[in-house]
């Protein structure tokens, strides 16, 4: 379960990202955030890795306040997140392997179990031929793909995306939403920022939409 009370954010003075945002979301949920550009979408999933602290507010993780959790603390919650950039952010002098490998390292799990673990996520995103290739030799949609795969490699409580598909073909966009429902089917709950009104669509689900820093509608699936 997320929830956020009376959440606000000011990166600047007079300039509100996000106004009194008051939100919650049960575990298993698949939400889109949705909203013109600079409308707060970002921030708002920023806040919930704890990228960005709230100007004012509380936010919570399963019971757990990342508001008040202190920079050792962090990397704990971060360790039971899934995230996935529109940029990939791929470490681009790693194999494929390496990269997918890397947050159950961070985990400390045993190499046996990371080799497997990554070997069966790979071949989820249907790339476990090109675990020895370096990134920048996948085409785009690879690299989101191995991207995603590095989210959901670890299982998590939650799997935040924000604008995945943004640079990406329609097709491979489908695929990618293919494995976000996969993961959310295994438990994951789902909160994936977009503007992309076609995905929504193709693929109801709760949005809420944002403008101006302010959260104007919350649609149930
Ligand atoms: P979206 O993801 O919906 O495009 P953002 O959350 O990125 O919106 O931005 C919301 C508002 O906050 C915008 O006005 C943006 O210019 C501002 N903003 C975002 N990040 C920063 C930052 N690091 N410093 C200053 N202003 C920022
Ligand atoms: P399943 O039949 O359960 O789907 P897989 O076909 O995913 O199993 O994998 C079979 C086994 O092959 C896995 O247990 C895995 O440990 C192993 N394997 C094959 N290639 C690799 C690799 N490159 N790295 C790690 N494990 C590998």
């Amino acid at each position: 379960m997320i929830q956020f009370y009376n959440v606000c954010k000011s990166y600047k003075k007079d300039a509100a990202a996000l106004v009194d945002l008051n939100l919650k979301i049960p575990k298993g949920d698949f939400v889109y955030i949705t909203g013109p550009s600079g409308a707060g979408k970002s921030t708002l999933l920023k806040l919930l890795y704890a990228a960005e602290k709230p100007t004012r507010g509380q936010i919570l993780i399963n019971s757990q306040n990342v508001t008040r959790m202190g920079s050792r603390q962090i990397p704990f919650l971060r360790r039971r997140l899934g995230i996935v950039f529109q940029d990939f952010k791929l470490l681009n002098t790693r194999t494929v392997f390496e990269n997918v490998a890397f947050p159950l390292e961070v985990q400390g799990r045993k190499r046996m179990e990371v080799g497997k673990k990554v070997f069966q996520t790979l071949k989820l995103v249907g790339l476990e031929h090109k675990l020895n290739r370096l990134p920048l030799e996948l085409s785009g949609g690879e690299q989101q793909r191995v991207a995603v795969a590095r989210a959901l490699v670890i299982d998590p409580l939650v799997l935040i995306a924000d604008e995945p598909t943004g640079n990406l073909d329609p097709e491979v966009t489908l695929d990618i939403m293919e494995l976000f429902k996969g993961a959310n089917a295994r438990g994951s709950t789902v909160l994936l920022a977009t503007h992309d009104r076609e995905m929504i669509r193709r693929f109801p689900r709760r949005v809420l939409t944002l403008e101006h820093g302010r959260l104007i509608e919350d649609r149930p699936a």
